[in-house]
């Protein structure tokens, strides 16, 4: 089997083909020669892919970007990148190339990345395909915030209840996180503080959510977070993490006293669940959240008796 490996090793990195592997933090770990051309990368970088695509916009090399707000093209992508177990899609290279890009996403998060150059394929219909992906984008991101939206998001919860299914035992949690007050802030501040509040928060969060996870807005002041294999006590700690960095945020301009808060509640998938009944249990929890006096977390009954709240 060794002399496999080895040969595999030679021969991938000859070949024409790009191949890349991501951790679960989206830190490359390894690419191959074609890719490390491609992609202006060093053979010993391992650079996040973050940062990879931010240095290759500014140097206009690289994946083509058609956006002029880098940061916000960002949170959009990042929202959806690496959320489901396989995807295939068209790219293009500011050298002209175009690539077709495949992602596969174990359960750990590592993503294993291969593309092929289809510049001289079918390229008259480059144009029909690219506005089905804008479309699909389109139809997967909340427009006030750009992060991802219900759809995608609730979809997401649906794989993990898959799984559960699947395996008859848990294997992630729902949160569903609520501002406190939100209608408050609209009443005292103004319909587009409140915008500039809601958008403060889908970047706060999004700053801090894994790359396996996913995180969207789920209606009004609403937002949904799915931790695949994720046990309660760590969701909780991960969220416990999110409030105090959103109770530290000052998003208003002129306001520097200005604060503002959230509620979450927690579910954790269960082998017979659905959507609804792992999203009534972390909304009951939410409201017991509220109840409670906001600001804080309430995780799902486990059986009988009550839990209790951390804040
Ligand atoms: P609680 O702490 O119990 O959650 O109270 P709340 O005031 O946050 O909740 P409530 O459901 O009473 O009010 C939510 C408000 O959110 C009402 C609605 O006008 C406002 N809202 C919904 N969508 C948007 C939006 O896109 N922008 C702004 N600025 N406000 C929104
Ligand atoms: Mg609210
Ligand atoms: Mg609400």
């Amino acid at each position: 089997m060794d002399d496999v490996f080895l040969k595999l090793s030679e021969i991938q990195e000859r070949s024409g083909a790009f191949i890349a592997l991501y951790d679960g933090s989206d830190c490359l770990r390894f690419a191959n020669r074609a890719f490390r051309e491609a992609y202006f990368i060093e053979p010993d970088e391992t650079p996040l892919w973050a940062d990879l695509m931010r240095r290759n916009f500014a140097a206009a090399r690289g994946t083509v970007i058609r956006t002029h707000a880098f940061e916000e093209w960002l949170v959009s992508t990042q929202s959806r990148r690496g959320k489901v177990g396989f995807r295939a899609f068209e790219t293009d290279l500011a050298d002209g190339r175009w690539l077709w890009m495949t992602e596969t996403v174990d359960d750990n998060g590592w993503m294993l990345c291969i593309a092929s150059d289809i510049t001289s394929i079918r390229a008259a219909e480059r144009k029909v395909r690219q506005d089905r992906d804008f479309a699909m984008k389109v139809a997967q991101t909340d427009e006030l915030t750009g992060v991802a939206n219900r759809r995608f998001v609730l979809a997401r919860a649906e794989d993990v209840i898959a799984k559960a299914a699947a395996l008859s035992k848990s294997v992630g949690c729902l949160a569903i996180l609520d501002l406190d007050n939100f209608k408050y802030i609209n009443d005292r501040f103004g319909h587009a503080a409140g915008d500039i509040v809601l958008r403060d928060f889908a970047r706060k969060i999004h700053g801090q959510v894994r790359r396996l996870d996913s995180f969207g807005r789920i209606g009004g002041e609403e937002f949904a977070l799915v931790l695949p294999a994720t046990r309660l006590e760590e969701a909780e700690l991960i969220v416990g993490r999110m409030l105090l960095q959103v109770r530290q945020s000052r998003p208003l301009r002129g306001n520097a006293e200005f604060t503002y808060t959230f509620s979450a509640g927690i579910s954790e998938v269960r082998g017979n669940d659905t959507l609804d009944t792992l999203y009534e249990r972390a909304d009951k929890a939410l409201y017991c959240a509220k109840l409670g006096g906001r600001d804080r977390i309430q995780v799902e009954k486990p059986t009988e008796g009550e839990p209790a709240a951390v804040g």
